[in-house]
């Protein structure tokens, strides 16, 4: 994959979870590319610093205050998309959260329920608004915000472990029933990012140890491009290349 920044102009994309952290940075890298960005979060504040900066730079956005928990909102966000422009170009389902570092047995039911709420069901509700105009575009992109953690399993991460392992294998299921179409679904391993789920996950840590989520973004970036061709796989920012699950032997 090239790192060469994709020329998205006239291209339309969704961001979710646009108020903060690696989405922003993410939103506003699309922008700069010429992407019409639809930014998606509850935070308004952080909505509408994106859209000042969108805008000073030279870019266009939408604002869409929505909290994912809101199934009926997200159906509403696909109907309003296909009345005003008919396709979308590149979506990121990128809102997630936490939860708590516990225990599995120590787990209150109604966080784990907000978890799979928010980070699988938000992700399924809006891949199925979605899907019929990605399909529409004629280089339809969708980038699927997984973790390493969906992989390491590691004690105490259980819920957004279980969360993240599921999202991912709904890009794959998805991947693989539109291979034959111009659509290319991946999953991203972001890896440990300077944010404020990450502060929550690892609270003695030091954040300045980390990379900035603006240096995640633009590693993501090119997963938007018309010119990607990879589709069902994983993309480690880390590493910088893409993995394909492995069946455990
Ligand atoms: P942040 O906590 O910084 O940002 C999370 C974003 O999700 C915010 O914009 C928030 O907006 C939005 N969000 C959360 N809940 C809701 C909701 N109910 N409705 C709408 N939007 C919501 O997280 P990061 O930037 O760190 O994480 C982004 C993605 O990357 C997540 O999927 C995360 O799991 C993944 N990731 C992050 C890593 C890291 O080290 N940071 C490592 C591995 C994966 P608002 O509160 O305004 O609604």
């Amino acid at each position: 994959m090239t790192d060469k920044k994709p020329d998205l102009k006239g291209r339309l994309a969704l961001v979710t979870g646009a108020s903060r952290g690696i989405g922003y940075f993410l939103a506003k890298e699309l922008a700069a590319c010429g992407a019409h960005v639809i930014a998606v979060a509850r935070t308004v504040g952080g909505l509408e610093e994106l859209d000042d900066e969108i805008k000073t730079a030279g870019g266009e956005a939408t604002l869409v205050p929505l909290d994912l928990t809101d199934m009926a909102g997200i159906d509403r966000i696909g109907g309003a998309i296909h009345e005003r422009w008919g396709k979308l170009d590149i979506m990121v389902a990128n809102a997630g959260i936490l939860g708590v570092i516990a225990p599995l047995g120590h787990v209150e039911a109604k966080v784990f329920e907000k978890v799979m709420n928010i980070n699988v069901t938000g992700t399924w509700r809006l891949i199925r608004t979605v899907d019929p105009l990605l399909r529409a575009s004629d280089a339809g992109r969708a980038i699927v915000m997984s973790s390493g953690a969906a992989h390491s399993a590691r004690a105490f991460w259980g819920p957004y472990a279980a969360s993240k392992a599921a999202v991912e294998a709904m890009a794959r299921s998805w991947a693989d029933e539109t291979k034959n179409m111009p659509l290319r679904v991946n999953s991203v391993n972001p890896g440990a990012t300077r944010t404020a789920m990450r502060a929550q996950a690892m609270p003695g840590e030091d954040p300045a140890t980390l990379p900035h989520p603006s240096e995640v973004a633009a590693k993501i970036l090119p997963l938007a491009s018309p010119e990607l061709t990879e589709t069902g796989l994983i993309f480690d920012v880390k590493k910088n290349h893409f993995t394909r699950y492995q069946m455990p032997q």
